[in-house]
């Protein structure tokens, strides 16, 4: 059958195309767009380094959608990637009505693909879920969920001997980071780039998705019949990010490239200030002995705060 003039088709074979990337106006078929986004995720892995040969790399796998697809990738790359194992860490923060159907969707999916996998959870590692813990300082639920993660997670990856720890970060994360963190005067933040930690303080952080867009990913799941919908975290509406979220996504609508110029001027401004910046100097926590930039570690002033 002759399709009709309506009938988008792929910029590179003339199949029916299911994506269009409005940044380049090229329209892709289901083939070329998954081979596209894995070839991008691999030349980014490639170009910043980030899994060298005999990494063993834990995945932050939350069961949402930009883990699941990193999880894929990832996995769809392995053999590319010379001596590289993969381990999947799920952290249940306890956040009813929500978690549950996330862990349980990553579970299905390390299962599927045949992946190890180390669960932990708050109660376990902290006393309490993330619920009780907010318990009447419900805006401040993205601070506390955040900084207890971090911990979780990088217990998590410690336990599975992990030589990094990747995380789902798309374009549109990165990209709502860098408005963020100016929205916030948090310069420091700006400058500094939270993907790299040579300072051997931490196990070094990765995002290979931080060039995919949410879009993307989205498609990329739809293709592989890896989406789910899954429900909204139910703190997401006190959270700044949620604002600049919608900002930025009408913006990159209207005026498609939006976001990788906004990242492009991030990249230029970390140059310009990499001779005047210095990283705070490396300290210990007084009370866990954890790295630190003060005198307590974020998570043990947090502590001396939460209902336990
Ligand atoms: Fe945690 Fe905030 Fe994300 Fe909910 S939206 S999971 S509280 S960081
Ligand atoms: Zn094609």
């Amino acid at each position: 059958m002759v399709p009709g003039p309506e009938v988008p088709r792929c910029s590179i074979c003339t199949d029916p195309a299911v994506l269009f990337q409005r940044g380049n106006g090229r329209h892709l078929c289901g083939t070329h767009a998954i081979s596209d986004i894995c070839d991008r995720v691999s030349a980014t892995i490639r170009e910043e380094e980030m899994i060298v040969p005999g990494d063993r790399v834990a995945v932050a796998l939350s069961g949402g959608k930009d883990s699941t697809a990193l999880l894929m990738i990832l996995n769809r790359l392995l053999p590319s990637l010379k001596g590289v194992s993969l381990v999947a860490i799920t952290i249940d923060e306890g956040i009813a009505g929500y978690r549950d159907e996330t862990v349980r969707s990553a579970g299905n999916l390390v299962s599927s693909l045949g992946v190890e996998h180390i669960s932990l959870s708050f109660p376990d590692l902290f006393g309490n879920t993330l619920d009780q813990f907010l318990k009447g300082r419900e805006k401040e639920a993205c601070t506390v969920c955040g900084i207890l993660r971090k911990k979780a997670l990088i217990t998590g990856s410690e336990r599975a001997g992990a030589t990094k720890l990747a995380t789902g970060h798309n374009l549109d994360d990165e990209a709502q980071s860098v408005l963020m963190n100016i929205f916030r005067g948090d310069f420091s933040r700006l400058v500094r780039n939270s993907g790299a930690d040579s300072s051997g303080r931490f196990i070094p952080r990765i995002k290979p998705l931080k060039g995919i867009s949410e879009k993307e990913i989205a498609t990329f799941l739809l293709l592989n019949n890896a989406w789910t919908d899954l429900p909204e975290c139910p703190y997401s509406g006190y959270a700044l990010r949620r604002e600049v979220r919608s900002m930025l996504s009408g913006l990159e609508y209207r005026h498609p490239g939006t976001m990788q110029h906004l990242m492009e001027s991030k990249k230029k401004i970390e140059k310009y200030c990499a001779s005047t910046y210095t990283r705070e100097p490396i300290r210990r926590c007084r009370v866990c002995g954890d790295p630190s930039s003060g005198e307590l570690c974020q998570l043990c002033q947090l502590r001396s705060s939460l209902v336990r």
